[in-house]
């Protein structure tokens, strides 16, 4: 009898030791042998495809994706975190995303599957491969929302399924490689590539998504516009205009002005979420409308087309590079104004920088997306 104890004592050891591995969720820095952000630090798309796999086997919360090959044939991936539970009845929360897209119901009907449904917000990274906050930013804020547990991290969870979306693998592997390829981090520099990021269109792979003609174009095209239809999509650039840090919306005039106004009103909503929450944690320099030339013009890039589709459409511009750079003295910009009610000073600035703002502009949004996802 002592003897059966023990040995079931030792397996049910063994089961509670091996469970708390299992749940161990990697940090960036175990992974990639520095923290994002770091500075002269950049992580190769292999490295990050890793990682990507690490966090679906780790954390509950994440489920992965391949929404296709690139053009380079490499595996595109998406990271579909929400709690536990929602992942668990995603088909049903796809199919109400849809039908409340398609708007083929009555506003009765929207607002019953609005109380059953969740918010769907798309977040992407790395779209334009030499703007490296983007795919960095990807990587921090997909390991927080698979680990983290605070009160405000929770109820996104719980009612916000979230779409991390890396936009060009093969453009994060080109420029990170490039990069690091010089052992001495001061040599390291963000140009002179030997190719363009994306095979056949470079940094035109922000042009193609009225005709999809480049399979990363497909890949995205089929998970915004017939998989999930988003409410929310947040499209992550550089930089922003010289004396500030990033640039977001509300966009200048002229809008285009076939959308809906209520898009126009959603952007000034959602905006003010993320531009409020800068200002409350004390990082200025956020720019809105005629501060930045960033429109709802064009119809031919990620964001853009997602209006005709009544989406929620967010471009942030934001400066950094794993190089330390400077906030440069624009006198022009240190005036406040209601483009720019938050000036920021000429001072040193810090990949870490960027990615901490992106982090909190991700925050903002998904806040938003929680608090409003019913009616
Ligand atoms: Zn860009």
């Amino acid at each position: 009898m002592i003897k059966i104890h023990f040995r079931k004592l030792c397996m049910a050891f063994l089961i509670v030791s091996t469970s708390a591995i299992a749940q161990e969720v990697p940090s960036p820095k175990s992974h990639f042998g520095f923290s994002i952000g770091d500075d002269y630090q950049l992580a190769t798309y292999t490295q990050t495809e890793a990682y990507f796999k690490k966090l679906a086997e780790t954390s509950k919360r994440v489920k992965l994706v391949d929404i296709g090959k690139t053009e380079e044939g490499r595996s595109q991936y998406m990271l579909i975190v929400s709690s536990p539970e929602n992942l668990q009845k995603l088909a049903r929360y796809k199919e109400i995303s849809q039908q409340l897209a398609h708007a083929e119901i009555t506003p009765e009907q929207a607002k019953a599957l609005s109380q059953e449904g969740k918010a769907v917000v798309w977040i992407d990274g790395g779209l334009h491969a030499n703007e490296t906050v983007g795919a960095h930013q990807l990587i921090q804020t997909a390991y927080e929302f698979a680990s983290k547990t605070d009160p405000e991290t929770m109820k996104i969870l719980d009612n916000v399924i979230i779409l991390f979306t890396h936009a060009n693998p093969d453009g994060q592997e080109l420029v990170s490689n490039w990069y690091m390829r010089e052992k001495d981090p001061k040599k390291r520099v963000l140009s002179g590539w030997p190719r363009l990021y994306e095979k056949y269109a470079g940094h035109d792979n922000n042009r193609d998504f009225f005709m999809l003609n480049l399979k990363e174009t497909q890949n995205m095209g089929r998970q915004l516009f017939v998989e999930w239809i988003p409410q929310i999509m947040y499209n992550h650039h550089q930089a922003g205009p010289a004396g500030t840090v990033v640039a977001g919306p509300p966009y200048r005039d002229p809008f285009n002005y076939v959308f809906d106004a209520t898009l126009l009103t959603s952007l000034d909503a959602v905006g003010a979420a993320m531009h409020t929450r800068l200002n409350v944690e004390a990082k200025p320099g956020y720019t809105q409308r005629g501060g930045s030339v960033f429109s709802t013009w064009y119809n031919g890039g990620l964001r853009t087309t997602t209006y005709f589709h009544n989406m929620i459409g967010l471009l942030t511009e934001i400066v950094g590079s794993p190089t330390p750079s400077e906030i440069p003295l624009v006198p022009s910009r240190l005036l406040p104004n209601s483009d720019s009610p938050n000036p920021v000073t000429p001072r040193k600035w810090y990949f870490k920088n960027s990615i901490d703002y992106s982090v909190s502009l991700n925050y903002a949004v998904l806040n938003y997306a929680q608090r409003h996802a019913r009616f």
